[in-house]
């Protein structure tokens, strides 16, 4: 239960100053975790809103000293006022002055007598905005503050910026954030206090106080340590919560599962290729760990076209050859489809039961596999996160194979382990995500690497070309489509809207379905399953030629035989993103190609991206310089450039606090292993306080 304490941080915004029902939704939008899928904004998330820069309106330059730009405070005289001609477009301007010059006041759709009020003739002024020349003359327009002299302290000296939603005003986001901090209860210390004292580290309390009313610049010191103390807290959190979890899970009786080698054999016998010394490797590691009385919690990193499935599906192997089954869960249906395609005949040769299961199976199709998981004559089930929210009971769940676990959320990872008393967990990854990112997300995690591609992979080759060539690049696509090819093209990924991307996407395959024939496919992300398996089959079938795609979505689609990438617009993706879409070709016996086709001007990141891509493949290094130009969002996918999942710890700024809270979180563990004691008991209210409260139910009541 969440301590009684932080209720109110829990509440919704309402009765908060400024806020009515509409003004609760667009916070909902702004600040609320999920808001655009329906959350309601709580006083908390208005808290951990935190400004991204700051208005310094210190700089009182006089009128002619103050900078083009600039935003400065004036004191000065108000001499008349200038109404635009009756119907005129033209703005209101108020003329005012001081010792050093003169300055145009400049509002638009302004009334009056509003005016007249705010700004008397013959009367003193205090404005504080932002100034711009023209025509040699300097005017303010929509100054933040106009107030007498007399009130000038009501003008904050550093005003906090915060990101906005449309419809929101920076005032009454001030406003708000400032109710909210009203209502910040006092809470228990849950850091070590000689450790506080020694780094120099406010309080919770005062630390959100101060980032929420910064004294200078957010790289100020002080707002610095404030900064720091909160993004320990919620690495704290993160970290204990992730040592509860893991202990959970290792301690839970696991039966050793030794296998035999017997079903192994079978499927190295019907692949018809070698496994490299890297799948090989990981192979033993992970029949290794099954076979220890404790859960497996192991990472398999390997980059796009390394060869993971087959490494997941030996894995699942081993599992039936003790008795056990295999959850296979992949992202998107199509990836769990493809799965299901490629395990399936290996499946079959090795006598192992499969099925596929993504929530869109015929009702029949459905019980069948139900009954058969239930009876265990299925081994190996393929799916999308339906398999964790349904009521699919497995006889012996022994081995839970995750791909692209970065969009899986802790608990459907953990709702899949529950599925069974004893599950091995493998997640598998494309993304050779830094170490940082993976203690955000794991914790402690066992890493097996595949650091070889397999054999007679050709190199791609990369150009970049001005998206002002497309009728050229069309042209020879329509060449090499003659000669068998097979291509991808992507289309750009418009943040703000799908149904722009959509228009785009079916747009462009209308174009070249004219240039090229009816040979050209569409897949995005509002197509039923249905629709999408069908253009997926026929472009694997090769009676499509052209895959025109709208999403990275589908990044794991593996059909060997493609070779041209055509990725539009790539200013507009990450580093990773591209490397991941490259991937798609170059997996078979001809050579391939990427055409990465852009729109100029580009930007010093865009251009250093493209540059990037068309100097290596190297996995590896591309993540580390997406995380160079990005910051560690990009590399997960994910929009925002802090750590995904984190509120406040930023990955530029304060990975090196990682380590520290992981190592804190196993201490703490070692001496209070129920959090019982006084600290133990703050640091319950502190997994509550950042919603990392899984890994209290975890823990004996108290
Ligand atoms: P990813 O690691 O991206 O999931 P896949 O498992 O989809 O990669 O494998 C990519 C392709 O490489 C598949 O067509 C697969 O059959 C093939 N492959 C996997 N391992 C080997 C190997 N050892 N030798 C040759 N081809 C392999
Ligand atoms: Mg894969």
């Amino acid at each position: 239960m969440r301590p009684d304490i932080l209720t109110p941080l829990f509440a919704s915004l309402a009765g908060l100053a400024g806020v009515g029902p509409k003004t609760q939704r667009l916070f909902d939008r702004l600040v609320a975790p999920g808001g655009e899928t329906g959350g309601t904004a709580r006083i908390l998330d208005l808290l951990f809103h935190l400004p991204t820069g700051v208005v310094d309106r210190r700089n009182a330059p006089g009128i002619a000293r103050a900078a083009e730009g600039a935003v400065v405070t004036l004191e000065v005289r108000i001499d008349r006022h200038r109404p635009p001609p009756p119907g005129s477009r033209a703005p209101y301007r108020v003329m005012a002055q001081d010792d050093t010059g003169e300055i145009a006041l400049v509002y638009f759709h302004a009334k009056g007598d509003w005016l007249q009020k705010l700004l008397p003739e013959g009367e003193r002024r205090v404005v504080s905005g932002r100034v711009e020349w023209f025509n040699g003359a300097p005017q303010m327009p929509h100054p933040d503050y106009a107030v007498a002299p007399e009130a000038r302290d009501t003008i904050p000296a550093v005003e906090p910026v915060y990101p906005l939603t449309e419809g929101l005003t920076p005032r009454l986001v001030a406003r708000a954030v400032a109710g909210a901090l009203e209502r910040l209860p006092a809470l228990p210390e849950w850091q070590d206090p000689d450790w506080l004292q020694a780094q120099g580290l406010p309080a919770f309390a005062e630390a959100l106080r101060s980032v929420h009313a910064p004294a200078g610049p957010l790289d100020h010191p002080a707002t610095a340590k404030a900064m720091t103390r909160l993004a320990y807290d919620e690495l704290l959190a993160s970290q204990l919560a992730l040592a509860l979890v893991r202990r959970d899970l290792k301690r839970r009786p696991k039966p050793p599962r030794p296998g035999d080698g017997r079903l192994k054999a079978r499927i190295l016998a019907a692949l018809p290729y070698s496994l490299t010394g890297s799948q090989a490797a990981a192979v033993a590691e992970i029949e290794a760990d099954m076979a220890r009385p404790e859960c497996m919690i192991r990472l398999l990193q390997g980059d796009v076209g390394a060869g993971k499935t087959v490494v997941g599906l030996l894995a699942a192997a081993r599992a039936a050859e003790a008795g056990g089954q295999t959850a296979f869960m992949a992202p998107t249906e199509i990836l769990a489809r493809q799965h299901f395609r490629t395990l399936e005949p290996l499946a079959r040769a090795a006598g192992l039961g499969i099925a596929i299961l993504t929530g869109r199976e015929k009702a029949r199709d459905r019980e069948a596999a139900m009954a058969g998981l239930a009876d265990g004559s299925i081994s190996i089930v393929v799916g999308t996160h339906a398999l964790v929210q349904g009521p699919v009971v497995f006889r012996d769940l022994a081995l839970a194979v995750v791909d692209e676990q970065h969009r899986f959320g802790v608990h459907q990872r953990l709702a899949l382990a529950a599925k069974g008393p004893g599950t091995d967990l493998l997640v598998m990854t494309a993304t050779p995500i830094p170490r940082t990112l993976m203690m955000s997300y794991f914790g402690d995690v066992d890493i097996s690497r595949l650091t070889e591609k397999p054999a007679g992979r050709k190199p791609v080759e990369t150009r970049a070309v001005p998206v002002e060539r497309i009728g050229e690049v069309v042209e020879r696509l329509a060449g090499a489509i003659a000669d068998g090819a097979k291509v991808y093209w992507v289309c750009p990924l418009v943040e703000e809207s799908e149904t722009v991307d959509l228009a785009a996407a079916a747009e462009r395959a209308g174009d070249l379905g004219h240039a090229l024939g009816p040979v050209v496919g569409l897949v995005h992300g509002r197509l039923k399953g249905a629709e999408k398996d069908e253009v997926m089959r026929r472009f694997q079938g090769g009676d499509l030629r052209v895959l025109v795609a709208t999403t990275v979505i589908e990044v794991g689609v593996d059909v060997p035989d493609a070779t041209i990438m055509v990725i539009e617009h790539a200013e507009r993706f990450g580093l990773s993103q591209l490397h991941q879409l490259r991937g798609r070709v170059g997996r078979g016996r001809d050579a391939s190609t990427c055409l990465l086709l852009y729109k100029g001007p580009l930007g010093e990141t865009a251009k250093a991206r493209l540059a990037i891509m068309r100097e290596t493949e190297d996995g590896f290094r591309i993540a580390e310089e997406d995380l160079r130009l990005r910051g560690g969002g990009e590399i997960l996918g994910a929009r925002q450039s802090g750590l995904p999942g984190f509120r406040l710890a930023r990955l530029d700024l304060h990975s090196d606090l990682m380590a520290a809270a992981r190592d804190d979180a196993r201490l703490i563990l070692a001496r209070d292993p129920d959090l019982s004691g006084p600290r133990g008991r703050a640091l319950r209210t502190l997994l509550y306080l950042f919603e990392r409260d899984e890994g209290v139910r975890l823990l004996r009541a108290g």
